[in-house]
């Protein structure tokens, strides 16, 4: 039985030490020296070249390195059957706290407007108000999203969530769940975040519809994928003064091309997917702890479910 890893974080040598520490019977190969392919049984990836998977007859799981699987859910040449699971941490990621953090008091504060004020030298007096009066909303709030949810509240910000599952409130963060209640969670959020996964179903929700749906001179951030977002719908609603700002960290080109208007829309900070760095050496107790529950045939944890598509 052998581990394939195919990363492009952390130091070969490095994952080598941890896993031996970890596992020493574990049989590690990385990509692209994969030796004998019917020995691998595991791969660790957040994607693997076009029709790679279907080389490894005896594969019996796939974890994504990366929290949004849809690299590897999209790859037909991943067998149906072999079980996917994610190998970050379900209590969230503390740089995405930050980054979330960063942006939405970043348009809380506005920045972007003092900014463009200042290219004008203009002194501008604009409305100031404490955190305890802004509402945030955090479109999902799963691993990285509660995390990044709990951290605002807990810098003041009147938070709400929208999910798809409805659940109790969690720490004072108020739910919006499904299609139904999306409208009133976007009549209320003057900062949005996305941080949801990419799926049939949440692909292009951030569109004229929501942007409308939002409040006059609300601000968007958007953390989760490119393919989140209508980037026409975007810059229309900025351009007709519906909305104030975006940020936006990850495009449905990356990198975004020279020539794509996001880049100097004047009201759009561009960010190059640049949010946090991943941390290689927490994922591998996680991964070897699938490993063990795979071999013993005990249930897998953070199992990505291929009908939701997350
Ligand atoms: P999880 O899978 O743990 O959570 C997903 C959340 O989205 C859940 O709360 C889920 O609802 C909600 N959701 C999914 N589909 C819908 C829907 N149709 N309507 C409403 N809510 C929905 O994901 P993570 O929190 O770990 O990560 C989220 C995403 O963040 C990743 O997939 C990735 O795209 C992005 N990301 C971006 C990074 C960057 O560098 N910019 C870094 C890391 C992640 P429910 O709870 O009801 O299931």
């Amino acid at each position: 039985m052998a581990l394939l890893l195919n990363f492009f974080f952390g130091k070969p040598d490095e994952w080598r030490q941890w896993f031996a520490a970890e596992m020493p019977e574990l049989d590690v190969r990385v990509w692209p020296d994969t030796g004998n392919r019917e020995d691998i049984d595991v791969v660790a990836c957040g994607s693997l070249p076009e029709g790679a998977f279907k080389t490894f007859p005896n594969l019996r799981l796939v974890v994504s390195l990366l929290a949004g699987p849809d690299a590897i859910l999209h790859d037909p040449a991943v067998p149906k059957d072999v079980p996917i699971v994610r190998a970050g941490d379900p209590a969230g990621d503390t740089m995405m706290n930050e980054v979330t953090l960063l942006h939405v008091l970043r348009h809380h504060r506005n920045m972007p407007a003092y900014a463009a004020a200042q290219q004008r030298a203009e002194w501008i007096s604009l409305p100031r108000l404490p955190a305890r009066e802004r509402k945030v909303g955090v479109m999902g709030l799963g691993a990285i999203g509660l995390a990044a949810a709990k951290t605002l509240k807990g810098i003041g910000f009147q938070v709400a969530g929208w999910v798809r599952t409805p659940r109790p409130a969690p720490d004072g963060i108020e739910v919006f769940a499904g299609k139904g209640q999306f409208p009133a969670f976007l009549a209320r959020s003057e900062i949005v975040v996305n941080l949801l996964p990419i799926t049939p179903e949440t692909e292009n929700v951030l569109d004229a519809k929501a942007f409308a749906a939002l409040p006059k001179g609300a601000s968007v951030v958007n953390l989760g994928r490119g393919a989140h977002v209508v980037d026409a719908d975007l810059i229309a609603a900025l351009d007709s003064g519906h909305l104030a700002a975006a940020t936006l960290d990850v495009f449905r080109k990356e990198p975004l091309p020279s020539d794509d208007p996001l880049w100097r829309h004047p009201k759009i900070t561009v960010m190059p997917h640049a949010s946090r760095r991943i941390e290689a050496r927490p994922m591998v107790p996680r991964i070897c702890d699938a490993i063990r529950r795979l071999n013993a045939g005990r249930p897998l944890e953070n199992v990505v479910d291929r009908a939701r598509g997350y």
